[in-house]
């Protein structure tokens, strides 16, 4: 047997459950139907299988869901920060314990290539236990003393929150939501994507059988226009921490403002690389490909865009396009891959109206521009040149494995290039010289910046966008100051004279 069909065996072990008695919404430490008994299909970009059958919640589900929570907040938000950590912590390690079972669902249900997909559970473990660590010291604020008070502030949880995800990587981006969430003694309704919901069912399963109260985390799943809706409605739903495209971002506002939702988005991109002439080119060749054609290109910190300057554009984008050729296109379980098949047909439709707009467009096509094999949402990597800022495959999310190369002339021209577009999530920028690295840096309009290097995440600093790409940072201490309110109480030093009035 080889290793692909060994790895598939084992996968549809790990999802007979599913397939048996379907994706459940899990709702006060149950796991229920829909309450209108309404499911959907979740369908595998591996072949359109039907992979099991989905709850279909929507407004009663979430208001059922909502109750659970806020019931459950008022114990879970007096939890000791030292004993909430010891749960957090055995959450993490039951994660660790069911890695495996997590890549393959994910792999099974995303198409996203287990070559990547192994290291997520591991990922989101280590956000379990990176929050659940500051979970002790959460609530901690300043003193501030003036001659006649003292002033205290503290932090508070806000109460039962939201948390709506996306498809690309949902297992690691829920735990990026949900540990902090809970770490700072908030409860949680979480609304996976639809596309992808399997992995988020797993987890509040792992979280409850390593102890976490029920109700403390609740999943309904459905749509956005529905179940979706409703959460971000919900008056006793008092923050929104959401993954997703830019333009829902903005209907969630909208949706949430009835309430006075407080709100955090991570958004779309269309991310630059940056590559001078002086730059190290063999390691920024190796970057720009892995920061676009891993994770099928379906990355909000993907670089999306490639800007060479004009001197060695014709040699970098040949070297890009090599590597694109020479990539493995397959099963997401085949440990020699690297692409998988997209999200869902849908998804597919939109990345090949892409090669169409390209060509319409008159873009040269560089390597890919196609669909490959038959049954699957298969597309081959794909590197656009001659291409210019105007373009749609310039300005536009694509969210897929394409690269759209443009030359630049100087500095100057460079940074114009970079900062022209409605996004501003991460940049990264390749060259030798310190003082041009600065200057960059200075001026690219992006949450995030790596110079001389891919994205290497490190859980302390914030992660965000600017412009279209997001509203508020997470990481470190930056997501507790989104699910925790800061107060301040003040106390007098001494007897002050206290105006009198009327009289
Ligand atoms: P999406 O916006 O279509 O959906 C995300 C979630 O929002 C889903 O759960 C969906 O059901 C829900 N939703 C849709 N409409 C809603 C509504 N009206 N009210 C409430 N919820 C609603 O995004 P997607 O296609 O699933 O994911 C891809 C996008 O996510 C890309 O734009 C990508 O850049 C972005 N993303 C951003 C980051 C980041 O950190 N900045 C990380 C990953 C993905």
């Amino acid at each position: 047997m080889s290793k692909l069909d060994e790895n598939i065996t084992r996968a549809m072990a790990y999802m007979s459950s599913f397939r048996e008695g379907g994706v459940m919404n899990h709702i006060d430490g149950r796991s229920v139907p829909a309450i209108s008994g309404e499911t959907y299909d979740t369908v595998s970009p591996v072949d359109l299988s039907v992979l099991a059958q989905v709850a279909r919640g929507a407004e009663a589900d979430i208001d059922a869901a909502v109750a659970a929570a806020k019931a459950a907040f008022p114990a879970w938000s007096k939890t000791p920060g030292a004993d909430r950590r010891k749960i957090l912590i055995k959450v993490a390690e039951a994660i660790e314990e069911r890695a495996e079972e997590i890549a393959f669902t994910e792999c099974m249900d995303t198409g996203q290539a287990l070559r990547f997909m192994s290291k997520a559970a591991i990922r989101g473990a280590a956000n379990f236990r990176f929050f659940a660590d500051q979970a002790p010291t959460a609530e901690d604020g300043a003193v501030t003393r003036t001659p006649t008070q003292m002033n205290t502030t503290s932090r508070r949880p806000i109460g039962p929150v939201g948390v709506i995800t996306p498809w690309n990587t949902p297992f690691m981006l829920a735990t990026w939501k949900i540990a902090p969430a809970l770490a700072a003694g908030c409860t949680v309704v979480h609304k996976p994507a639809e596309f992808s919901p399997m992995t988020a069912k797993l987890l509040v399963e792992i979280a409850e059988s390593a102890g976490l109260p029920k109700g403390a985390l609740n999943v309904v799943n459905g749509f956005g226009e529905d179940a979706g809706k409703r959460l971000t409605e919900h008056p006793d739903i008092k923050a929104i921490a959401f993954v997703g495209e830019s333009r829902t971002g903005s209907m969630i506002m909208a949706q949430g403002a009835k309430t006075l939702k407080r709100v955090h988005f991570e958004l779309g991109g269309k991310n630059p690389v940056i590559v001078f002439n002086d730059a190290d080119l063999d390691r920024a060749v190796d970057a720009a490909t892995f920061m676009i054609y891993s994770l099928n290109g379906e990355r909000c910190t993907s670089s999306s865009r490639l800007l060479v300057q004009e001197t060695i554009y014709d040699e970098f984008t040949a070297r890009v396009a090599d590597v694109a050729k020479r990539i493995k296109v397959g099963h997401p379980l085949d440990p020699e891959t690297v692409v998988g098949p997209l999200i869902h047909p849908e998804h597919e439709e939109k990345v090949l109206s892409y090669f169409r707009k390209a060509r319409e467009e008159g873009a040269t096509i560089a390597a890919g521009g196609v669909k490959v094999g038959d049954g699957g949402c298969y597309v081959a990597p794909t590197l656009f040149t001659q291409a210019n800022n105007r373009m749609a495959i310039a300005q536009e999310e694509i969210f897929g494995p394409v690269l759209t190369a443009i030359p630049f002339a100087d500095e100057d021209e460079a940074l114009r290039l970079a900062n022209d577009v409605q996004y501003g999530l991460t940049a990264y920028i390749w060259t030798n010289d310190l003082n041009r690295a600065m200057r960059m840096t200075d001026n690219l309009e992006a949450g995030m910046m790596w110079v001389n290097s891919e994205n290497i995440r490190h859980l302390p600093t914030p992660f965000g966008g600017v412009k279209a790409s997001g509203i508020g940072r997470d990481g470190g201490d930056w997501s507790f100051d989104f699910y925790m309110e800061t107060v301040n109480v003040s106390f007098p030093r001494a007897i002050h004279s206290i105006p009198k009035l009327g009289g």
